[in-house]
């Protein structure tokens, strides 16, 4: 069975002082059985220096397990149509990051014209804002692929995102760094088409987050869908 991982930063983070290198991620992959590796760039990184998209970009082209994503940057810039990305990661913009939404972007004309732009290039988005954040964002559009990162863990309850979204069927979630009990939860409610596994390496590990995937009581089907097929069908990977 085929497992990406939905998640993961490559590179350096300036606030962390350090860097996750492409020998680390591959290693972490090759222990826990995992084939292919979503990567984008720290957000601190992103901010200082917005040409470490274009690393990210040319790392996946030098080794083909990397599926890149985009970091959307302040200025609300969609993923660039004309480059290989597969994904986009919109992280707190102009907030305080994984701390508090800056909600004065909800009301910039911009974002009208990112949200169309973003749902005709139709690849998904992994949204980290607050709950109220995260509602109002949603309800702008009907058809943009939205993944909540850690089940909504660090924009609030999971269980309030859970009840917000549930009948939203262009919303999604990442497992990483959730409760076991917790991603059980999502999948008996919202079943398992809209749960993709993650471990957001260097906050994670690839194998503990993995081993919460796999030794769900769920069956082996259910368990595929989680572990590729979702993000497969949601990027357009064969
Ligand atoms: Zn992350």
């Amino acid at each position: 069975m085929e497992i990406i991982d939905s998640h993961t930063h490559w590179g350096p983070s300036v606030t962390m002082g350090m860097e996750v290198t492409t020998a680390e991620l591959l290693r972490q992959a090759e222990q826990s059985g995992v084939g292919r590796i979503v990567i984008f760039p720290f957000p601190s990184q992103a901010l200082a220096d917005e040409g470490i998209n274009e690393q990210v970009l040319e790392e996946a082209n030098r080794d083909h397990r990397f599926i890149p994503y985009y970091y959307i940057p302040d200025d609300l810039r969609p993923i660039p149509k004309e480059k290989e990305f597969y994904g986009g990661k919109w992280h707190w913009t102009r907030g305080v990051q994984d701390c508090s939404s800056n909600y004065q972007v909800l009301e910039d004309p911009g974002l009208s014209g990112f949200i169309e732009a973003s749902e005709e290039i139709d690849l998904p988005i992994i949204f980290e804002e607050e709950l109220a954040f995260t509602e109002t964002f949603v309800r702008m559009t009907k058809t943009l692929k939205v993944i909540i990162p850690h089940l909504g863990l660090l924009g609030g309850n999971p269980m309030d995102f859970l009840e917000a979204f549930k009948r939203r069927e262009n919303c999604y979630f990442d497992t990483a760094l959730a409760g076991q009990e917790t991603i059980l939860r999502f999948v008996k409610e919202i079943g398992p088409e809209r749960i993709l596994f993650a471990s957001d390496i260097p906050f994670g590990t690839m194998k503990n987050e993995l081993n919460k995937v796999l030794s769900l009581p769920i069956g082996d089907a259910e368990k595929e869908l989680i572990l590729s097929k979702n993000v497969k069908r949601l990027i357009g990977l064969d």
